[in-house]
């Protein structure tokens, strides 16, 4: 019997693609592929298929959609993530395939909050203070700049353990997830005695619980603003997707 379900490809690797996957599956209409990047180990459980690693550029992906006659991509990939979602939208132009973007909203600066926001990792490691102590929240391929400030004591939160070993002159690592419970990464913030945070502005639920926490406790941010503006005609929900794509 030929398959006449509808196909979708996400192009994941963020907690709303994992969500939009189990969420089509759950409707048993769609084919859904997800597509991972295949940066973390062990990365979280996600319905339907799996697809990993890179497609090799904008023309390959394009012909990875004609050759599994995806109906509908979604570019659901983190918003840091520039490469892929440039793909992404080129592809979809060469094959003709209809492209949905699934992008969170940045996060606002609250009452309390005390951020320094930047525009990139460079002027984020000029922004720290001399002599502080740094809760370094960036996935590992963004941490090297941060070597030239022997001055400083770096705490560095990463998913999985680096392959080698780190250029830092003073720091201490801690592997897993960011927590999603305030109290705990309050904690993180006491014991480490941490005088300031650098992050990015990824959006989401995910990872605010330090952003919380740091408001709590007055500590600044250092805040790597994204790099690109919200693509045109994106949706920031996982709702909204699922009702386009309905
Ligand atoms: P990137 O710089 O935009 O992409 C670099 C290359 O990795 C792409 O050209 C593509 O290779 C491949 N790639 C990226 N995402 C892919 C996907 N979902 N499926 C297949 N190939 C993918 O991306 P990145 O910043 O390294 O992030 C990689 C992945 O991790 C993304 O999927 C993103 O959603 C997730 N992630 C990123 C961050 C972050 O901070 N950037 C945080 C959390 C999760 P080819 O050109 O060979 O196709």
């Amino acid at each position: 019997m030929p398959d006449i379900r509808k196909s979708v490809l996400i192009l994941g690797g963020t907690g709303e693609a994992s969500e939009l996957a189990e969420r089509l599956e759950n409707l048993a209409r769609y084919r859904v592929i997800t597509s991972l990047a295949g940066r973390t180990l062990d990365p979280r459980r996600t319905s339907g298929e799996i697809r990993i690693g890179g497609f090799g550029g904008a023309e390959s992906l394009a012909t990875f959609l004609r050759e599994e006659a995806i109906d509908v991509l979604v570019d659901a990939t983190h918003p840091f993530a520039e490469t892929i979602s440039a793909n992404a939208a080129r592809a979809a132009e060469i094959s003709g395939t209809r492209l949905l973007v699934l992008q969170r909203p940045a996060w606002p600066q609250e009452p309390g909050d005390r951020w320094i926001v930047v525009k990139a990792l460079q002027q984020a490691c000029q922004a720290i203070p001399p002599s502080s102590r740094v809760l370094l929240a960036l996935g590992r391929q963004y941490i090297a700049a941060f070597t030239a400030r022997p001055d400083v004591h770096f705490i560095i939160r990463m998913v999985d353990r680096p392959d080698e070993p780190l250029a830092f002159t003073s720091f201490e690592l801690i592997i897993g997830k960011p927590s999603a419970d305030p109290a705990a990464e309050e904690r993180l913030l006491r014991d480490g005695k941490v005088s300031h945070i650098v992050c990015r502005n990824s959006g989401g639920d995910g990872a605010y619980a330090k952003i919380l926490a740091a408001r709590r406790l007055s500590i600044p941010i250092i805040m790597i603003d994204r790099p690109t503006a919200e693509a045109e005609g994106a949706f920031n929900t996982v709702e909204s997707v699922l009702t386009a794509i309905a």
